[in-house]
Order: C-alpha cells, then structure tokens, then sequence
C-alpha cells in the first residue's frame, strides 16, 4: 500500500471554492482534477516507495561521479516521460504551459512524495526560470528545449564557504576571452544536484566576480557553466565531494570545483554585474517552493499522525470504560486538529502566490514569496513537532515507530461524511 496520499479534495477545493478557478484559464474543474490525479499517482506509486530506501542508502560519490540511490534514475526517466518536468513552462520550449496554479500543487506532491528526488526538477526550475528571463535568445533556444523536457537539469551555484548570507564575498573569477566566453575558477559549496547521473547534462548557473569588477554585491555576473559544452565536450568543473547531512541523504548537495585545469568555459548572462539581480529570479522561485516543501513535508507528518492515531490502543472510553484508539482522546483531536489548519493554511498561503504569479501581480508576488517561505517553514517544525507528540515514544523510535506506522496505513482524509459521523474527531480545516 502506498504511503503517501495525494491530498488531492483539499488541493482543489483550495484552487477551485478559495480561489474559484481564477488563474486557470480554460481548465475546468473535472480537468483540474485529472490532472492532480495523474501527479497523485506518479507521487505516490514511483516516486513514495523509494524515498525511504534513498534516504537510508544515500547519493554516493566516486571520483567525481556521483550515483543517485537505487531507483531513482528510472524514476526521474519515468517522470520525464510522463511530461511531469515540463509542467510550468512554456510551448516555445516543449513545455505544457499550465498555470503555476496548478504547477503549485503538483509540485508539492513531488515534495511530500520525496523531497531528495524533488529536490532537482526545483532547481532545473529556477534555472530555466533564470535563463528564461535573462538569458539570450540563443541561450533560451540552446539550453531551453532540454532543460524544459528534463534530459538535462540546472543547479544554482551562489555560495562559498566564505559567502552564504552574505554574497557580496564571493571570490570565484570569470576572465573573459578573446572569443567573449569566460574562464571560470573557484568553488561552490552546498550545490544541489551539482553532480548526478539522472540527466546527460548539467547546466549550472553560476555567480562569479569578472576582472576589475566593483567589490561588494555589485561587481557580481551571472554565468551558464555546462558539465558538456553543446552537449558534448567535457567542460572544465568537477564534484570535489558530498555533504553528510541529517536527512534529504538522496539528494547530492555537493561542493563543486571550477577550473581546476585551466577554467571552466562559461558564457555571460545579460550584463557584467547584473548577475545578483538575475539570481533573484532564480532565488524567489526557490524560495517559493521551499516553502511549498514545508507545506508538503507537514501535510506527510499530518498524514502519518491520522493513521498511528486510528491505530494506537490506549486508555478508555471515560464512559463505557472500552480501551479506544488515542484518535478519541481530546487532547489527540486537538493536535490533529491544529496540524490539519495548519496544513490548510500553508497551502493556501503557498497557492494564492501561485495565483499571483498567474495574473501577474508581482507586487504581491513580491510580498508574499518571504512570507510563504518563513512561515510555512516555520508552520512545518510546528506540525512536525506535535506529529512526534502524537506518536508519543514511536515518534523517536527510526524503525519500530515510523516504519511499523506506514505498513499499517490506512485511508484517513477526512471527508464530511465521516466528520458528520464522528463529531468529536475533527473540525475541518475547511471554512
Ligand atoms: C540542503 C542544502 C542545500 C543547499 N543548496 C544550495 C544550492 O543549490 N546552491 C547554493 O548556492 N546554495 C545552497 N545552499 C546553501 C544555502 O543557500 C546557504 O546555507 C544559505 O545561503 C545560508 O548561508 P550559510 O549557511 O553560510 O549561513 P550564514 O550566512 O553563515 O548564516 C548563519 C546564521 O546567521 C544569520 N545571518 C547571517 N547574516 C545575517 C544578517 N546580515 N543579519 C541577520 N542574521 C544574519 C542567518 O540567518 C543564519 O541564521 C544549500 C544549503 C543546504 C543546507
């Protein structure tokens, strides 16, 4: 049985009775619908069964190769097959050209399935997104096609062990060439999916300081690294190593070498300096779905509570004196409660920037992309938190708690039907 269960009635009710279909132009509700149900069904049948093992075996690095966990390259081959990258973007490029509005809640899918595996098509995302924006008509018509269709992924390479918040210090070199590329040198840290074998290219976006550049943020560009020049030539750039991380262990986060023999080619985007203000389209897509991540990785928490606590024996019916499962205590129902408007919450907060970006209104785009990142992260700790309460001393047990809990899996969204019959159990997030 599968463990995730694409919550797909709260997902529409939001698009469809909160947002009342605006944004989604020709799509009816019965269309809506079919689609979450297709994504529901690549999250939870392929991508769901192997984020458990990616996460005990991990990426693993080899001499500047890195091999993603088993079953996750026939995946993403899958996935890509399927069209499910090219979701957002546009039919220039091969993309299906459906409304962020609907983008949204596919991709939390992904996140809520598996957030290592979803971890590379959020980044090729905001790469695409960045060369969409900024980049040359000849860049969109090189890099675009393939990027759009998954058969290559893009990174975003901005930190430095020296440069995190602050990027204004960082250090890598671009010299430009007679024929106007650059040659890049210097190193990137926490660069996610930098390196892997999922994709026949890796186009990486990367920030550097060209020759005489202003110090400080404003002496900053913007440049296309590809792992294979035209698709071909190996360019000059290498995975150095993997961070050990506490969890995502599916998801290479890798320090990246740049120009170790020489430079890397890399080719400019836009202008010289520019580079900070074309980032940030990159960084506010990020930004966008990482806080789409703590609305899927809570409503898992919130998914895996329901089942344990329809499960779990404990205690007695104060009047009957019958032993229940902790569901019908109060104080569960109250947790449970709180994850679900919580959830409720954060989705609608993360879809109505979706809706935003669909008509356009980047001033509230602007002022809520911060907003939906902070406090559906935040919101997610929260859920998370009070998932492990509900699991009581399970909930800091790997094997006897979580996993025991996902083979014992059963449906629990919550319909009004079954709300009418059990009363005491739940209050819809639902107005
Ligand atoms: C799993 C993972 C994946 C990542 N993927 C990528 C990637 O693909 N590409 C990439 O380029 N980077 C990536 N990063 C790096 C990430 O962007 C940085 O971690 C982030 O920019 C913060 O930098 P830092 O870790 O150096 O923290 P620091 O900048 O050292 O910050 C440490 C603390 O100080 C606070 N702080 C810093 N400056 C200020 C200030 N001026 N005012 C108030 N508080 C401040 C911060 O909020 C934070 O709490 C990834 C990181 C992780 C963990």
């Amino acid at each position: 049985m599968s463990e995730y269960i694409p919550p797909i009635e709260d997902m529409n009710f939001i698009i469809t009775q909160v947002f009342k279909g605006q944004g989604l132009g020709d799509l009816d509700e019965d269309m809506i619908v079919a689609i979450l149900e297709e994504a529901g069904k690549v999250a939870s049948g392929l991508l769901a069964p192997i984020n458990k093992t990616g996460d005990e075996q991990g990426s693993q690095w080899m001499d500047g190769e890195v091999k993603t966990a088993a079953g996750f390259k026939e995946a993403y081959k899958e996935y890509c097959a399927g069209g499910w990258n090219s979701v957002p973007f546009k039919e220039e490029y091969g993309g299906q050209n459906l409304p962020w509005s609907m983008a949204f809640p596919i991709q939390e899918m992904w996140q809520a399935a598996n957030m290592s595996f979803g971890l590379c098509p959020l980044l090729n995302q905001g790469a695409a997104e960045t060369i969409l924006a900024h980049g040359s008509t000849a860049q969109k018509e090189e890099y675009l096609p393939n990027m759009v269709s998954g058969l290559w992924t893009g990174t975003m390479n901005l930190t430095e062990s020296q440069a995190g918040s602050d990027l204004g210090e960082i250090k890598t070199k671009a010299v430009k060439q007679d024929d106007g590329t650059y040659l890049i040198t210097g190193q990137k840290i926490f660069i996610t999916f930098g390196e892997h074998d999922m994709s026949e290219n890796i186009i990486h976006l990367v920030l550097a300081r060209t020759q005489d550049a202003p110090a400080g943020s404003k002496g900053i560009s913007l440049f296309i690294v590809p792992k294979f020049i035209e698709g071909k030539k190996r360019n000059d750039l290498i995975c150095v190593s993997l961070e050990h991380k506490m969890g995502i262990h599916a998801s290479p986060t890798c320090t990246m070498s740049f120009g170790d023999n020489g430079g890397a080619t890399g080719y400019l985007v836009g202008e010289e300096n520019l580079g900070l203000k074309y980032m940030f389209t990159m960084m506010n897509n990020a930004r966008l779905s990482v806080g789409l991540q703590g609305v899927a990785i809570a409503d898992r928490a919130l998914q895996q509570s329901v089942s344990y606590a329809r499960d779990r024996i404990q205690g007695s019916d104060i009047t009957t004196g019958q032993k229940i499962e902790i569901i019908n205590h109060a104080d569960v129902q109250r947790m449970i409660n709180t994850m679900q408007s919580l959830v409720m919450a954060g989705r609608t907060l993360a879809y109505e920037a979706a809706l935003y970006l669909d008509q356009g209104k980047s001033d509230y785009v602007d002022l809520l992309t911060p907003i939906v990142k902070s406090w559906c992260t935040d919101m997610a700790q929260e859920v998370t938190s009070t998932a492990i309460q509900v699991h009581g001393g399970m909930g800091l047990l790997r094997k006897q708690g979580w996993r025991n809990m996902h083979a014992m899996h059963v449906s629990f969204r919550f319909t009004k039907a079954q709300m009418a019959s059990k009363p005491l159990i739940l209050l819809s997030a639902k107005p």
